[in-house]
């Protein structure tokens, strides 16, 4: 079982932080007390939610449903919230996942609306989904969405220990600089959830996410989740524990949306190639584009970069991206290798360049 306690909040000059000791109940009688906290910027500290354990339940649902505990919590849950996870959400991931348990959650409910800053926003990564997200919602944009703050939350999609520390400290400094430049809010948010519950991150990056944004949800009304350029209807559930989550983006953000903050599955109707080509006049874009795993610059030779270049190179716009893709760091042997490979592997972001290469091989592959 993981039992939520009642969440506190604590301050200091810079940063507030909201703390909940959940204990893990094993079956064999022993326990474990995680000491799970949610950090952001001192100035959004009033918008932090001690009222409810919404952010919990939904960070820590994959990881209860797989390791079959139930869950209890001294601290309500809203209402419509809850009834979408107990009752549709919960039995569709039990069908779909032979890992799953059955799970009851024995959590209090709550009906009643929080105050709240009607906050627009959408995660910035300074990638190809978020760049294009934050082009199509901006002031100036025919968008009716405008987005009022962008949020940057290391929840885990850096991974563990020094090396992810390291990353997410080079991370946001190029956020924070693009923040800067082009005068957005910035809400920074910093959890242990990936430290003391161990999970996939693919599998569940939008519950993460959502577990940062509801951790503020007297702040957004609408949070605009990036997706990473799928078909609408590919929303496949099938061992859903060891697939990305982006496969469904579409129909969680409707069971975690509320009457309080509405979550959007952004551009689902873009491919990846779409969105780059949206992006390649962009000076921004081509100032700030950003999508290595591996160092602290793109690194021009890992899987996302390779790819991300490769989808330039067939667009035809590789040199206007030298700036953040030095050419001298590029390598023909690891654009080749990462084309086979992702044909090898059908992987749809390279299915949809490689017709470019075959029909203008010469003049693309240089
Ligand atoms: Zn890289």
């Amino acid at each position: 079982m993981l039992y939520f306690h009642r969440s506190q909040i604590s301050q200091n000059e810079d940063t507030a932080r909201i703390e909940t000791i959940v204990t893990e109940n094993f079956p064999d009688g022993k326990s474990i007390d995680h000491c799970l906290w949610c950090e952001t910027g001192i100035e959004y500290a009033e918008y932090l939610c001690t009222e409810r354990c919404d952010a919990l339940l939904i960070g820590l649902l994959p990881y209860a449903i797989l390791k079959g505990h139930d869950i209890s919590s001294d601290t309500p849950a809203t209402l419509e919230l809850l009834y979408k996870i107990k009752e549709i959400w919960l039995p569709l991931l039990l069908q779909t996942s032979k890992k799953a348990h059955p799970i009851r959650l024995n959590i209090p409910t709550a009906n009643d609306k929080l105050p709240n800053q009607c906050a627009v926003g959408t995660g910035v990564s300074l990638g190809i989904d978020s760049l294009y997200t934050i082009q199509r919602h901006t002031q100036n944009s025919d968008s009716l969405l405008k987005l009022t703050h962008l949020g940057y939350f290391n929840v885990g999609s850096h991974g563990r220990g020094t090396e992810a520390t390291r990353l997410n400290k080079a991370h946001l400094q190029k956020v924070q600089a693009f923040a800067r430049e082009y005068n957005y809010k910035l809400v920074v948010v910093n959890s242990n959830l990936m430290d003391e519950f161990r999970q996939h991150h693919a599998a569940i990056d939008m519950y993460t996410s959502a577990f940062a944004v509801f951790s503020l949800q007297k702040l957004w009304s609408d949070y605009s989740y990036a997706s990473a350029g799928y078909f609408p209807g590919n929303n496949e559930y099938q061992d859903w524990e060891r697939k990305n989550c982006a496969d469904y983006y579409l129909v969680l953000q409707g069971i975690i949306s509320t009457s309080n903050l509405r979550f959007h599955a952004d551009a689902e109707d873009a491919t990846r190639f779409q969105k780059t080509a949206s992006l390649s006049n962009s000076l921004i874009a081509q100032k700030h584009l950003y999508v290595c795993t591996r160092e602290t610059d793109n690194c021009c030779r890992c899987k996302k970069c390779v790819r991300t270049i490769l989808t330039l190179k067939a667009l035809g716009v590789r040199d206007r991206f030298n700036h953040v893709f030095d050419p001298q760091k590029e390598s023909f042997w690891s654009n080749l290798k990462g084309l086979l490979k992702g044909i090898r592997k059908r992987d749809c972001y390279i299915m949809e360049i490689v017709k470019y290469f075959f029909s203008n091989k010469k003049k693309h592959f240089r």
